[in-house]
């Protein structure tokens, strides 16, 4: 059997497509989200689905281990939960500002904490870390997003060069605008309706399916290769 991939975030958008991907391809998962009932719904062959908010630590390294005993070390993990809370600083609740941190930031930090160790041990291992456009470039209502995608940006990079000796390969996947939920969690109708309309002038953005087929090509490559960020957008998106 291939080797475990886990993947948080695959409830919805990226992260389910990334599940169904990787299960064509034959790997054992682990799947992680809040919404436990739409892991389950997939029903996946040789897939753990855990009930985890990746801003709990302990929650995220004990599923991890649990799924280890059964499939394996770890092979690859895609950090990819997020949520995009588009905000005017002036009117933002700062429990928005702290969800951001907890789960674009400190989820994707305890992903990758929870397997560096045995992935630089055994000298293989990919961690892939999604970023996004808005990791590069900022834009007003998104001062905390920028915030937390520039930090994802800047963790991969400098884990990248520290685990680069030890022959584990750390990605950056930083798409564009992609057709998703993601900003049906910003509360302001405004914002959103807005959002929508700048997405409708190029067909949505990308399929979830595209990123998942970037992902894929990422890992696929042979261990030595090491694409270290993929910046990926709709040809008609202009920021
Ligand atoms: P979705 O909203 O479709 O998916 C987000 C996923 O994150 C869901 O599975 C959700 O599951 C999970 N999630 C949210 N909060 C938590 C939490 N506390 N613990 C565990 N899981 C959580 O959006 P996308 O697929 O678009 O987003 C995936 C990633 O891609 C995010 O990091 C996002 O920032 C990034 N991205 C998206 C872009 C886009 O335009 N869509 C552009 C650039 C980057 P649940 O609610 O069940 O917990």
């Amino acid at each position: 059997m291939k080797p475990l991939v886990v993947i948080t975030g695959a409830s919805s958008g990226i992260g389910m497509e990334c599940a169904k991907k990787f299960s064509e391809l034959g790997h054992p998962l682990l799947l992680l989200a809040r919404r436990i009932n739409l892991l389950d719904d997939l029903n996946l062959p040789n897939t753990i689905c855990r009930k985890v908010d990746v801003s709990c630590k302990d929650s995220v390294d004990a599923s991890i281990r649990e799924a280890e005993e059964t499939y394996g070390k770890t092979d690859l993990i895609i950090n990819n939960a997020g949520v995009m809370l588009l905000g005017h600083s002036l009117s933002q609740d700062i429990e928005e500002w702290d969800q951001m941190v907890d789960v674009d930031l400190k989820g994707v930090l305890y992903g990758a904490y929870a397997v560096l160790k045995d992935m630089a041990a055994r000298r293989h291992g990919t961690i892939i870390n999604i970023g996004s456009t808005a990791g590069r470039k900022n834009s007003p209502t998104r001062a905390v997003y920028n915030a937390v995608k520039f930090a994802v940006h800047a963790f991969s990079e400098t884990l990248r060069m520290e685990l680069a000796g030890s022959g584990v390969r750390v990605s950056v996947i930083a798409p564009g605008v992609v057709d998703t939920e993601l900003v049906s969690h910003t509360s302001s109708p405004e914002i959103v309706a807005n959002y929508k309309e700048m997405r409708s002038h190029f067909n949505g953005g990308l399929k979830p399916k595209d990123i998942a087929d970037a992902i894929a090509y990422t890992y696929n490559l042979p261990q030595h290769i090491c694409i270290r960020e993929i910046v990926i957008a709709h040809t008609e998106q202009q920021a």
